[in-house]
């Protein structure tokens, strides 16, 4: 099989969530019958993601099904992992275009984990603003506002769960011309922590269009 890469980091984590569920039924379900289901479950979710796969690909994947316990499902994912698209950050003139506004913005280029990443994102303590790359309908875009820190667990307006979360500010231009309309969103305080816990792109995509 080519080490082709094909699963983007949101379908990644959704797979590996699968595979938790089977490792958990392993460990709780004695009846063959309701592990099959379980296991036919699984596998139907997961081709689901895609809309075209070759037939190793597809073989690979359905090699899912024989995990029944936490050995063979880090061995799995471990393969697994070399099949991620990995992030491709933005070159210096490409970041221009991505926020024409900011002048001088330069971001980490090092400690970042680009295979498991969905979206790029970058506090920059001084403003206290968070910058934000990623992926929507519309190709790769930046997204800028004030993050504030809160001590409250919200819903993460990008990975959906219940979480440490800040309040990311933005402005839009209203209807009038010279008229702003700001937004807030509760989105992961911790954005590493957030693309591995992402299983799709609607909520991202939906957070876009809601800031943009
Ligand atoms: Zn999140």
């Amino acid at each position: 099989m080519k080490n082709e890469q094909f699963l983007r980091n949101d379908q990644f984590n959704f797979i590996k969530r699968q595979i938790q569920r089977l490792v958990n039924g392993h460990g709780t379900v004695n009846d063959a019958h309701v592990l099959n289901a379980l296991e036919s479950l699984s596998i139907e979710k997961v081709l689901d993601l895609f809309t075209e796969l070759s037939d190793a690909q597809k073989e690979f994947l359905n090699k899912m099904v024989e995990i029944e316990d936490k050995e063979s499902a880090e061995k799995y994912i471990g393969d697994l992992e070399q099949y991620i698209i990995p992030f491709n950050p933005p070159s210096e003139q490409k970041l221009k275009k991505l926020f024409p506004k900011v002048k001088k913005l330069k971001l980490p280029t090092e400690g970042l984990g680009y295979n498991k990443m969905t979206y790029l994102s970058y506090d920059d303590l001084g403003t206290k603003k968070r910058y934000i790359i990623t992926p929507s309908q519309k190709g790769m875009i930046g997204l800028s506002g004030i993050f504030e820190e809160t001590n409250v667990k919200q819903i993460c307006a990008i990975c959906n769960r219940l979480t440490n979360v800040g309040m990311f500010l933005t402005k839009t231009k209203g209807e009038t011309v010279g008229t702003y309309t700001k937004k807030g969103n509760y989105i992961c305080r911790d954005a590493e922590d957030c693309n591995h816990h992402l299983v799709g792109l609607d909520k991202m995509y939906e957070f876009v269009s809601n800031v943009k």
